[in-house]
Formats: C-alpha cells, structure tokens, sequence
C-alpha cells in the first residue's frame, strides 16, 4: 500500500499476478489454528494458478496471543483510519479484500465441528461455502454486521478454538479446499453437500453461576423442550429453533444464537432464501 501508515496486517502475495484470492488467519490473535494454518500454506510449496494473499490480520494480537488488543477486529468492520488500532486495521485490510475473494479462519469454543459464516448481500458467497467440506453453513445476515464478510466477497469458517496439530490440520483443509474451488489451486475439492441456516437472534444468558446447555448445534429444538439451564433451572423454548454456535460459556452474556433452516442445498436455498429476498 501507499503512503499514509505503513500496513497494520501482514501480507504476503504468492503465484501469479495480483493477488485475486486471499487466505485470512489471526482476525483474532489467540485463534491459533487458522494462524498456523496460514503460515504452512505460504510458506509451502504450491503451484498456484491465480494470485493469492496470505493474510495475518493482527500481529500485534497475534504475537500478544490475545484476541484483540484495543477493540474486536471482527466487530468493526469496515473500520475507521483514525480510529483506534483495531479500526484502523479493519479500514486498510477493508480496502484490500475489497475486490478479492476471501476465506478467513476463526476459532470458536463452541462448536466442535468446522462450519461457515457467509452474508447473503453476497450471493457469490453461497456458492463458495457450498463447495466448502462442511455439514453447514450460516447467513448472519442482520446479526453481528460488523465483521469481515463486510469486505468483499468473504467465507468465515469457524473451527474449533484449540491449537493443535490436528485442528490445524483442519484448518489447512479448508483453505486447501477453498483454494481448489476457486481454481487458486490444481485439482477439485472434496465433495461437499452442507446445509444453510440463518442466524436469527442471541439467547441470552439470565445471571447465575453454573450453565449448561442440553442441545446439540444445528439439531432443531422443539417448542416446549429444556435447551439449557441456569443454576439447575432449566430454560424452555417458547418456539422451535436451530441452535447456532449455542454453548455453556463460549460468551458472556449470550449462550449463542437462535437460527432456522433456510435451505438443504444451494439450489433450494437460491430458489427459498435469495430469491425471495430481491423481492
Ligand atoms: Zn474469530
């Protein structure tokens, strides 16, 4: 980049040409596995056939091993360039996916199993996430607006927070497969059939000391069933719901997000969810 601060975010172009494609570890700087992931694909050599950026999102978080140092990166997008260090990233790493096509991975505590996070005002996104190796992939369109799939056309994949091999491994699976579907690398991905959810709203968390939730994500819960309990009280769904990143203490005041089904496969969730959303 030119002029102004020199890039708050590490950036390193491979293969051919200008980077069309990039590859976003350390949005959060202790979600290690996607940060490790990242390092071994840069540095590994690959034939790649576009462009691609190698992307550490927050170094200073990353080498503090913290999420974040002054804000929530993945809370104040599309940032400021005079705000604080977190908003100032977010505006100049903004701008540079701007026109690229995007996978940025995450950790989560609570959910086990690797999922994707897209924005339906990019329908493109859809199309990547289902070529992606995961069982489901969610529209938070309305929820949390302000994290990095506002910047360009961006997949987030949610994997397990702990740093390991082996979630690093899978952490290198995805964006291996990412890169496959755009044709950054040789070869098809694996195939993959996910479903799609929409996120439609926190649960929140009553005070209390000890939390347990009683239900699986992504599995619907039925109205009148206990999903969780405060202190031995249990909690009662007033209407069925599709748990969504739902755990006992992954955050504070929330115990994750109400969803519902919105398609079983691109094509029924173009024709159900996208369509009738340009109306
Ligand atoms: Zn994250």
């Amino acid at each position: 980049m030119e002029g102004g601060e020199s890039e708050l975010f590490d950036v390193t172009a491979r293969g051919p040409g200008e980077p069309e494609v990039a590859i976003v570890g350390g949005v959060h700087g202790d979600e290690r596995s996607g940060i490790r992931a990242v390092r071994r694909l840069r540095d590994a050599d690959l034939e790649f056939q576009r462009g691609v950026a190698f992307v550490l999102a927050n170094p200073a978080a990353i080498a503090a091993n913290e999420r974040y140092l002054d804000s929530d990166l993945n809370r104040v997008f599309p940032g400021d360039p005079n705000g604080d260090r977190e908003e100032r990233i977010a505006a100049q790493l903004c701008e540079f996916l701007e026109e690229l096509t995007t996978l940025s991975l995450h950790g989560t505590e609570s959910q086990p199993t690797p999922f994707a996070l897209i924005h339906s005002a990019h329908e493109r996104e859809f199309e990547l996430a289902a070529r992606l190796p995961v069982p489901h992939v969610v529209d938070h369109r309305g929820m949390n607006e302000h994290t990095i799939t506002a910047c360009g056309v961006n997949v987030e994949i949610e994997l397990a927070f702990e740093d390991s091999d082996r979630e690093t491994a899978r952490a290198e699976y995805q964006a291996r497969a990412f890169l496959k579907g755009v044709d950054a690398l040789p070869g098809e991905p694996p195939d993959a059939d996910p479903d799609f959810f929409h996120m439609d709203a926190p649960v929140q968390k009553p005070s209390g000391e000890t939390y347990e939730v009683s239900v699986e994500n992504f599995e619907r819960v039925p109205a009148g069933a206990a999903f969780a309990s405060v202190d031995g009280r249990e909690i009662v769904a007033d209407e069925p719901f599709s748990p969504i990143m739902m755990s006992p203490y992954g955050f504070s005041e929330i115990f994750g997000y109400r969803g519902h089904t919105i398609g079983e496969s691109l094509a029924e969730v173009t024709e159900t969810w996208l369509d009738r959303d340009r109306e």
